[in-house]
């Protein structure tokens, strides 16, 4: 790709979750030319970390790597992966947005997907894609089902042993690659920018994330898959298989003290899905979700709730104030039960911190487009057309406009892409009345 190469399209989608890979298939199933810029290495956002998805326990990736193969394969998406936005603004007609190739010391063209680089380098990292338990190398792809399959070098961590080098059968390592800069130009954007998870590390009375035995909601998601790090559920600390485990609702959404006022929506939901696969891997340990209010606001949502009482989970109202390091690596929690028992303590091997969302991207310096108090991007007409920004062209979908679950986010994905349509439709005619 030549240093600012001017690229055109009708839709530019930023992020490459389950809402723009959604609102790109769409787009182009119409015939339009869509571009969806990444910034991680592979598409498939938070749903392919995902294990099962309630309310009807299907496989995560079985609903996402489809989406994500068809959007590789569709003659009019174009996919830039590991790609920084720098600016995206209005020009006159078109919206015009910098991107940078960032490099990934492997040359695209060249890279096969064997693993042969990975096999034989000797430094191991901790692999963030299976929540830090297990460990990837220096040089890798990202997951197994990756879309593109393309080896990735982690320069922090590589000791330029060159061993890939040798072992690579294409020639494709390149330590010299640089950064690459181009431009897309488009008549519309998705923004599809997804969320993040609640900081942990910022909450003190919870350990700040340095309690081995207390992990997130992603970390179970990540015990639950079915490619996990451990194919079961072990607590961290020393691989004992837990027998009693604790959910901590709203730890991070509904706390003032974090600076989130917010309910994040899916928490009681995904904390009610993880602990029915739980005690269905094991099935005589004790799960038990401290609450505030349980929210099973959707279909299907309510009837699930009862189902995981009737299996035997345990639901305890009151909210946990601490979290602390107890004994023989047990967690122990300090909460004031709502049941008239006052403030009291439980030990539980494992403990769950359901974490809240928040906003995946900040546009600010980077786009005008406006953020609501809560930092989502701003819908200007939310009851009328829920995915209008305030930008001209510029539609939102999905967990970028605020916490939902994936039955929202794929609709709102299918409205933003119908809008977008209508709006290049109208471009598309005022065109021809000019001419
Ligand atoms: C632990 C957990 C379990 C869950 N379980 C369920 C469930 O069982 N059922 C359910 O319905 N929902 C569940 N959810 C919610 C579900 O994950 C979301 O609804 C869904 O992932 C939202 O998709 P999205 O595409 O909007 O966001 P994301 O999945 O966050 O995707 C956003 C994408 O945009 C990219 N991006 C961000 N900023 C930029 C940028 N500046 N430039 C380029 N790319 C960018 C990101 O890298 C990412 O790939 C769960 C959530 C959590 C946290
Ligand atoms: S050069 Fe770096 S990436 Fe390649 S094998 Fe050696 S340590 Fe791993
Ligand atoms: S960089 Fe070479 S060895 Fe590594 S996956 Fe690509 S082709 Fe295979």
């Amino acid at each position: 790709m030549d240093a600012k190469q001017v690229l055109e399209f009708d839709t530019l989608v930023v992020g490459g979750g389950i809402a723009g890979l959604q609102s790109a298939l769409d787009l182009g199933d119409q015939g339009f030319q869509v571009a969806v810029v990444e910034k991680d290495a592979s598409i498939g956002g938070k749903m392919i970390r995902l294990s099962k998805v309630f309310p009807t326990l299907d496989c995560a990736s079985c609903i996402t790597t489809p989406k994500m193969a068809a959007a590789a394969h569709h003659e009019k998406i174009s996919l830039f992966t590991y790609c920084d936005l720098n600016s995206l603004d209005r020009q006159g007609d078109a919206i015009t947005a910098s991107v940078t190739q960032r490099p990934r010391y492997v040359d695209a063209d060249k890279c096969i997907g064997c693993r042969q680089c990975e096999y034989t380098c000797p430094v191991y990292v901790a692999d963030d894609e299976q929540g830090g338990f297990s460990a990837s190398k220096a040089i890798t792809i990202p997951f197994s089902n990756a879309i593109p399959q393309l080896a990735v070098m982690d320069v922090e961590n590589c000791m330029l042993c060159g061993k890939c080098v040798k072992a690579c059968p294409t020639d494709a390592i390149d330590f010299f690659q640089q950064p690459e800069d181009f431009v897309i130009r488009a008549k519309t954007a998705v923004l599809a920018t997804g969320f993040e998870l609640t900081p942990v590390e910022n909450k003190q009375q919870y350990g700040n994330g340095n309690i081995p035995n207390v992990i997130t909601s992603m970390q179970m998601e990540r015990l639950l898959a079915p490619h996990g790090p451990y194919n079961r559920v072990l607590r961290p600390s020393d691989g004992m298989e837990p027998d009693s485990i604790a959910y901590i609702q709203c730890a991070g959404s509904r706390d003032k003290s974090m600076g989130i006022s917010y309910c994040s929506r899916v928490c009681c939901m995904y904390a009610i899905k993880q602990a029915m696969l739980i005690s269905g891997s094991l099935p005589l340990a004790d799960i038990i979700i401290y609450y505030m209010d349980i929210r099973a606001f959707g279909k299907g949502y309510e009837q699930f709730y009862q189902n995981a009482k009737a299996m035997g989970i345990e639901f305890v109202k009151g909210k946990v104030a601490s979290i602390s390091q107890g004994e023989n690596g047990a967690v122990t929690l300090r909460y004031e039960a709502q049941n008239g028992e006052g403030v009291t303590t439980a030990d539980h091997d494992l403990v769950v911190l359901s974490l809240g969302m928040i906003p995946g991207w900040n546009p600010a310096g980077i786009c005008p487009v406006s953020a609501d108090s809560d930092q989502f991007i701003q819908t200007i007409r939310p009851k009328v057309a829920p995915t209008l920004t305030d930008m001209e062209g510029v539609f939102v979908a999905g967990a970028a406009a605020g916490p939902k679950d994936i039955v929202d986010t794929i609709t709102e994905s299918g409205a933003a892409a119908m809008e977008a349509a209508k709006y290049l439709e109208a471009v598309s005619q005022s065109r021809k009345a000019v001419a």
